[in-house]
């Protein structure tokens, strides 16, 4: 099948898994590829570059990965892609959208782990747009929605809606439940929702009771559920939701 015949957006877990590689999974990496623009990410956690080669996945492709928060399995993976793009000589710009202060630790992570890797030339640039919860804006022609949810991590955490290739996707990121993400999933095509735990209270996560609870809020046409631990995973059979694993691909 010829690219432009298959479907306009295709959405694949890379990574679909909890900080601790809760069975086996890698930490969060979404991808999403559509016919108008280089694909995206949604979240690029520390072992994304690898979840990307297992998935099939050209890192050097990503136009733009958009970090719903700075947590090491949401956003830590960004210096092994940076790194990766130097060695294989990539061209194509860079663009790393995120919360306020994404920039500092971007530079920050860099540091620690690649000392010097920061203010490395290369032949492609790196460049940071940093989000305004609340407000919607373009970053390289693709729109995105970002609103402030509760899951300290020294910078404002996001969920974030993206139009892309025609289709909404909404994410909640990691967030205890705020009535704000009923805007987040209103009308969106795909709503990839945490669910870190099945039903015990974690605080600052979502869980399987969660979304249950909220079922009738969340107006999105389609519920994927990522970032599950163990707890999670053992309910698996309980779970009215569909369920991301390592691999998955929705077209939304
Ligand atoms: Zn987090
Ligand atoms: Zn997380």
């Amino acid at each position: 099948m010829s690219e432009s015949a298959g479907p306009p957006v295709t959405v694949t877990f890379a990574g679909s898994g909890d900080a601790f590689g809760s069975g086996g999974r890698f930490q969060a990496c979404i991808h999403v590829r559509s016919r108008d623009h280089a694909p995206v990410l949604l979240d690029c956690g520390a072992t994304s570059l690898t979840a990307l080669k297992a998935a099939g996945l050209d890192p050097g492709e990503i136009g733009v990965v958009f970090v719903s928060h700075l947590h090491g399995d949401h956003f830590g993976g960004l210096p092994f892609l940076i790194l990766d793009g130097q060695f294989t000589r990539r061209t194509s710009p860079l663009t790393v959208a995120g919360p306020p202060g994404t920039g500092a630790r971007l530079r920050e992570a860099m540091q620690a782990l690649f000392p010097g890797s920061a203010d490395t030339a290369r032949r492609f640039d790196v460049r940071v747009a940093e989000l305004a919860p609340g407000t919607t804006q373009a970053v390289a022609a693709i729109t995105v929605t970002s609103w402030e949810v509760d899951h300290p991590s020294g910078a404002p955490p996001l969920a974030l809606r993206l139009d892309v290739g025609g289709k909404t996707i909404a994410y909640t990121g990691d967030t205890a439940w705020t009535g704000d993400l009923a805007a987040v999933a209103a009308g969106a095509d795909l709503l990839i929702a945490e669910a870190y735990y099945f039903d015990k209270p974690v605080p600052y996560h979502l869980r399987h009771a969660d979304i249950v609870a909220h079922r009738s809020e969340l107006t999105s046409r389609r519920i994927v559920l990522t970032h599950l631990s163990a707890d999670m995973l053992a309910h698996e059979d309980r779970v009215e939701f569909d369920v991301a694993h390592d691999g998955f691909v929705v077209a939304p």
